[in-house]
Parts: structure tokens; C-alpha cells; sequence
């Protein structure tokens, strides 16, 4: 039989993508090999949300290649979908399939591979012998989408929204895609062009797929989106998140639902009030804030200023004292003089951030931040980056300090193979990882009193410790 290999990038969405297109080639009968050096057709399921992105695709479809000549690669996802020449022209490539085109892969990779030995061997692209003929943009185009960097949101229905395991590469906490696309048009993002307008999963599959999750055993569900708080708003009757939220705690035994990142409008009173009066949803709000320059954010497009921002945290602290709270920045818009770098380090610092994605900005080809004057050198983006990453070292080093001495519902997560055997990692409704100090199965839930930071790792003692070391659990 022939095998097949997916080779992951980019956000939890882009990686459920990744798990739907796996489960739907397991269910055709194809079987996953172990790793790309050895698969007869290899998936790159990509992310083009910034330049450094791109090249890491590129650079893994040069390593694949050379390493499995045969292979045949077959690249997918947000970059596929933005720049399709530019991949179908990378060696080893046979198929470059935009996201409007993903549920083809299934079928396209069937075919592929129930063809015979000899096809595969033979076939035009990839492979060692015979070398393969110019590539015709006429192959590649059957499965390209029409150009779409033409400033209009392309409009597909059939773009991959399905209910998916995946996530972290550690099947314990699943992500299930519930909304997908985005109709805002932030000036440095490419995302709404390679994704679409916004479409969610109806509530009720979205209700059974979570309780199926949940039948199978899974205790935490991650909850992602590009858009998340936009759910439902494209569906008739409309539904609002918050009710969906409501509908899943109601209706369904989830032990411990999560949401993976909502925009900082959707945060609100209700919303946080919801959060609080649930012991089953993580304390845990992941707000994208990007810049707390009130012109900065004017012209990333942003639909908030930073004292918007500012009152949903104070919000969250008043409601949920030890939440976590996680933010996206970019350091050196066009434009961001000293000033505004130091609005946003000054803003973050006298906030109760506990992490923070820093992201060097990174031009966009079609976006309008592409177009704008007043880039800024190379060094000064990394130089404020560096500050940036530093500063939230620093407030996460607080964070778990602060920890010491409380006790945090904590689920076990698998061991590193290559890692101490004696010591479990677990996750905590705040989203800390914490070191348990014996050998325990994953997917259980513990109640951790957290003891001591060790080389920035927090350490915590399972209250039922003495009870598991005697009845030979650990
Ligand atoms: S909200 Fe803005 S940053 Fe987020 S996906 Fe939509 S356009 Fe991009």
C-alpha cells in the first residue's frame, strides 16, 4: 500500500486543517510512514503569515526533496493558496492545492496513489528518473484556485471547516476547528485573502462532534478559529459565540474546554462573567493586541484602541484574578516610530500579561501595510522584537512566581520519551505548564499545589501523591 506523510506549519487552525486531511486519507485506506524520508506522497500543509514562514516551507520542500527524490509532494495551505506559481516551481513538487481547494487532497492523493509502482516511479514530477518534463502551469492550475491578491475576498464554500483532532503534536488536548476565514481587512495581514470570508461549523455539529470527543475520552477540547468571536454570524438563524459556549456547557460533558485566541471586541462583560462562573472552562483569553499605539493601531486597521484593550484586561483581573492572559504584538510597523515602541512596552509592562507571541513585522505581498512608506530597517524591527521578547520573559517569570503555594487543576500531558521518566508535564487551567514529579499517564486530571520554580520550570506536588505512590499508580 502506498504511504503517505504530512508535514505541519503555522497556527492551530492550519494544523486542524492538517489532522482533517490525515483522518480522511486513513479513512481511504492510506497508511501514515513514520516520516517523510520514507512516504511515497508527502503533504505540506503551509502558513504564509509572514515572510520567514514562507521560507521555512520553502526550505523544507528543498530538504524533503533531496532526502526522498521519489516523493511525490503535494503542498497545500494558507502559502499554496497566496503564491501557487511560486511553490509548483520548488523541485519535487507535483500539486500545489490552495486552501478554497483542500477537500480535493483526499481524492487527488487516492488517485496518486492507487496508481501503480510504476506510475509512481514514472511520474512527471519528483521523480529521480526519468527527469521530469518543464513543469506546465496548465497541470498545476487543475487544482489552483482563480488568483485571489486582487483585493477582493475570493468567495468558496467549500473550504475545509471540519471538526478535527489535532494540535501540539500531543493528541491529548484535541483542537476542533469550529470557524474559519475572516472578514476584517487588517492592513499587515494576509490571512482574509488566503482564507476567505468567515463560515462556521453549524452549533449542532459542533455540539456532537465535541461530545464525541468527549465519549472518546478526551477531557480538555481546544476550541480554534481565525476569527473565533466572529462565529455564527455568517450562519441563519445567527448564533452568538457566547451562546454556543453556553450550548456546550449545557449540553455536553466536556470536562475542560478551551478557547484558543478571540479578538478584544469579543471580549466581553458576559463573556468573562462566563468564564468565571465555570470551573470547565480554562481561565485562560488569548487577546491579539498587536501594538498599544493608538495610531499604530489606526493604521494596522484595528478596530480598537489601546484603552479599549486595557479595560477588557482590567475586566478579566477583576473577574478572574489568575487567569492567563496571552497576547500577539508586532514589533516595527511600518511607521512605529520610538514612541510607539515605547506606548506598547510601557502598556504591557503595567499589565498582567502572562505570555506574549512577538512577531517582527513582516511585509505582505497585496496587503495595504505593503504599500505604506516609512519601513523600517531590519535591525530596528529586531532590535525591538528583542525588547519585546524580553519584557515578556520577564512578566511570565512573575506569572509562575506568583504561582507558588496555590493549587492549579492540572491534566497530565505525555512525557518526552527523552526526558526524565520520573517527571510528567501538565497543563493548568491558566496555561502553565507545571513538572509533577512521577511517572504518570497522560489525560488525567490532578489537583497540583505548585512548589517551586526550578531553571524556569514550575514544579507542583499532586495532592493524591502519596496516596498514587502507595497504590502503585506512578
Ligand atoms: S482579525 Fe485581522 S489579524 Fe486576525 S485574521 Fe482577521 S484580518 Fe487577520
Amino acid at each position: 500500500m502506498s504511504t503517505f506523510f504530512i508535514e505541519q506549519f503555522g497556527c492551530r487552525a492550519t494544523q486542524a486543517d492538517g489532522a482533517a486531511i490525515e483522518r480522511q486519507l486513513r479513512e481511504r485506506g492510506l497508511s501514515l510512514a513514520g516520516e517523510s524520508a520514507v512516504a511515497d506522497v508527502v503533504v505540506l500543509n503551509t502558513c504564509t503569515v509572514t515572510a520567514a514562514a514562507d521560507t521555512q516551507a520553502r526550505d523544507a520542500i528543498r530538504k524533503i526533496h533531496a532526502a526522498n527524490p521519489a516523493a511525490r509532494i503535494i503542498v497545500t495551505g494558507c502559502y499554496a493558496q497566496r503564491a501557487p506559481e511560486e511553490l509548483a516551481a520548488l523541485p519535487g513538487v507535483c500539486f500545489v492545492v490552495g486552501n478554497s481547494h483542500k477537500p480535493q487532497i483526499p481524492a487527488l492523493l487516492h488517485s496518486i496513489a492507487s496508481a501503480s509502482p510504476q506510475f509512481l516511479r514514472r511520474a512527471p514530477f519528483g521523480g529521480a528518473e526519468p527527469p521530469p518534463p518543464a513543469r506546465s502551469a496548465q497541470t498545476a492550475a487543475s487544482v489552483f484556485p482563480a488568483p485571489i491578491l486582487t483585493g477582493d475576498i475570493f468567495g468558496v464554500s467549500d473550504v475545509l471547516v471540519a471538526p478535527v483532532l489535532g494540535g501540539e503534536g500531543n493528541h491529548t488536548r484535541p483542537t476542533l476547528k469550529i470557524q474559519d476565514g475572516c472578514n476584517s481587512r487588517c492592513s499587515f495581514c494576509v490571512i482574509p485573502f488566503v482564507r476567505g470570508k468567515s463560515r462556521s461549523l453549524p452549533p449542532l455539529t459542533v455540539l456532537s462532534e465535541i461530545q464525541r470527543l468527549a465519549d472518546s475520552g478526551f477531557r480538555e477540547i481546544v476550541l480554534s478559529g481565525i476569527n473565533l468571536g466572529t462565529y455564527g454570524r455568517d450562519l441563519s438563524p445567527r448564533v452568538e459565540f457566547l451562546e454556543l459556549l453556553r450550548c456546550i456547557l449545557d449540553e455536553t460533558s466536556v470536562e475542560r474546554l478551551r478557547i484558543s485566541s478571540i479578538e478584544p471586541l469579543d471580549v466581553t462583560q458576559d463573556l468573562i462573567r462566563l468564564f468565571a462562573a465555570s470551573d470547565r472552562i480554562a481561565p485562560h483569553f488569548h487577546v491579539p493586541l498587536q501594538s498599544a499605539s493608538d495610531r499604530i493601531l489606526a493604521a494596522m486597521h484595528r478596530w480598537y484602541r489601546a484603552e479599549h484593550y486595557a479595560r477588557r484586561v482590567e475586566l478579566i483581573q477583576e473577574h478572574l484574578p489568575h487567569a492567563a492572559i496571552g497576547a500577539d504584538v508586532i514589533a516595527g510597523f511600518p511607521g512605529e516610530t520610538d514612541a510607539d515602541h515605547a506606548a506598547t512596552l510601557a502598556f504591557i509592562e503595567s499589565r498582567p500579561f502572562t505570555y506574549l507571541h512577538v512577531f517582527s513585522y513582516s511585509q505582505r505581498p497585496g496587503t495595504r501595510a505593503a504599500a505604506m512608506p516609512d519601513r523600517l530597517p531590519g535591525g530596528v524591527i529586531k532590535r525591538r522584537a528583542r525588547e519585546l521578547r524580553a519584557l515578556a520573559a520577564r512578566k511570565s517569570a512573575e506569572f509562575r512566581r506568583s504561582q507558588i503555594g496555590r493549587s492549579l487543576r492540572v491534566l497530565t500531558l505525555r512525557r518526552d520519551p527523552a526526558g526524565d521518566p520520573s517527571l510528567t508535564p501538565a497543563l493548568s487551567g491558566n496555561y502553565l505548564t507545571v513538572c509533577l514529579p512521577l511517572a504518570l499517564p497522560p489525560n488525567q486530571f490532578f489537583e497540583a499545589k505548585v512548589s517551586h520554580v526550578e531553571e524556569q520550570q514550575l514544579f507542583a506536588i499532586p495532592a493524591e501523591a502519596r496516596t498514587l505512590l502507595l497504590s502503585g499508580v506512578a
